[in-house]
């Protein structure tokens, strides 16, 4: 009977209790600052930027390999915005492999990593585990939209526990950047129309043109910045790039990049150096790196010839009257004759040293082609000699 009663008293005690569970998701408990779900970036309100460096340190102990980093320098540093050298231009996390054993957030030395203490940082159900990886974008995510108002930084919380021990007062948070506070000061720069990075030094000369370039303010203003060597190395680029083109195409490639030259010397000087212009002329007559001279002539020649050559015998035409034509377009080319471009006298003689393929060289290649055609013809079960006699008739040999 006592028992009886005890366990009435029991049940009357818990149906009148205030109950315990919440109506998840509607209704979410708080989460303790410590808790982790999975690793995020920090954002740096101050510089606008991550505070990541791309330094592998959190790649490199990974227990299980889910992380990938990659380092790119800075462009907020010359730019006077940043004192990071060093930027991140892209992250991945593979939450699906992630274990959240916090190890990547103890081994980070610039405080760029922490454990989501959110209950954000739990929702991640996806259909397809891919959905599971997590670029820089996602992972700047939560602290760049100021859902980590509190981002755990185990150190401060060791210090804080150390000064209420000592009874001293609790040292400042750090990770100062990534707090709300900077945030709300970074929100009141903009109103202020100031910019969303506050301004570390003063910029590196030529960085604010390259920038202004870098953003779409112009090739001059970008060229204008840069050194002669710089500008040397642009031009032959852009040379390449034409006379690529143009042989993809069908046109002339000299012509293509006579014309890339020129509209490359036109931009430097309406960028205002033209003094960078002038000194790339003689680069242009024969230094080391400019694409006219003689070995360079040379070498596009011969490259003209052995595709003329190759297309010659693939479509069954005379291989040798290919090339004397190759080599007669290639020199018209330059001007009408060797003479008229500039090393290209210096690479007529090289075409008469072994430019061309020696006869024993021709012979060689014939008889190879002649093997195959053997070869090809037994395996197919057709005549062999039939087929060795194609190809001699093709090379003009009885
Ligand atoms: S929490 Fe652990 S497993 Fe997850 S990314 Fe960091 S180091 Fe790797
Ligand atoms: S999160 Fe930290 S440890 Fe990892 S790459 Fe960035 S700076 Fe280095």
């Amino acid at each position: 009977m006592k028992g009886l009663f005890r366990g009435l008293a029991t049940t009357l005690s818990t149906a009148f209790r205030r109950p315990v569970t919440v109506q998840f998701p509607e209704v979410k408990h708080e989460l303790p600052v410590r808790q982790r779900s999975f690793p995020v970036l920090t954002w740096d309100f101050d510089h606008d930027e991550p505070f990541c460096t791309g330094c592998m340190v959190c790649v490199r102990n990974c227990p299980v390999e889910c992380m990938t980093a990659v380092m790119q320098d800075n462009p907020k540093y010359a730019l006077g915005q940043s004192n990071r050298r060093k930027g991140i231009e892209k992250f991945w996390i593979d939450y699906g492999r992630c274990i959240r054993c916090n190890i990547c957030v103890e081994v980070c030395n610039f405080e760029a990593i922490v454990m989501d203490n959110t209950w954000g940082g739990h929702a991640h159900s996806a259909f397809d585990r891919r959905d599971l990886h997590k670029d820089l974008d996602d992972l700047t995510k939560a602290s760049r939209e100021g859902r980590l108002p509190r981002p755990f930084r185990p150190v401060d919380d060791f210090d804080a526990a150390v000064a209420k021990l000592e009874g001293k007062e609790i040292p400042e948070a750090g990770m100062k950047g990534a707090r709300p506070e900077a945030r709300q000061a970074q929100i009141e720069r903009l109103a202020a129309g100031q910019g969303a990075a506050i301004q570390e030094r003063e910029p590196e000369p030529g960085a604010l043109k390259a920038a202004a370039a870098a953003a779409g303010g112009g090739a001059e203003e970008e060229l204008a910045g840069l050194s002669e060597k710089k500008l040397r190395a642009r031009r032959m680029r852009a040379e390449k790039e034409a006379r690529d083109l143009a042989i993809a195409e069908g046109r002339d490639p000299e012509a293509a990049a006579a014309e890339a030259r020129k509209a490359f010397e036109a931009s430097v000087s309406a960028g205002g150096t033209p003094r960078a212009a002038t000194a790339s002329a003689p680069a242009a007559a024969g230094a080391k790196g400019d694409p006219n001279s003689p070995s360079k002539l040379r070498a596009r020649r011969m490259r003209a010839e052995r595709e003329a050559r190759e297309k010659a015998v693939a479509e069954g035409r005379d291989p040798e009257a290919a090339v004397a034509e190759a080599r007669a377009a290639f020199e018209a080319s330059l001007g009408g004759s060797p003479a008229a471009a500039p090393g290209a006298a210096a690479a007529a003689p090289a075409a008469a040293d072994g430019d061309a393929p020696s006869e024993k060289k021709l012979r060689a290649k014939r008889m190879r082609e002649e093997r195959e055609a053997r070869e090809k013809a037994i395996a197919e079960g057709a005549d062999p000699e039939a087929a060795v006699a194609e190809v001699r008739a093709r090379w003009g040999v009885q």
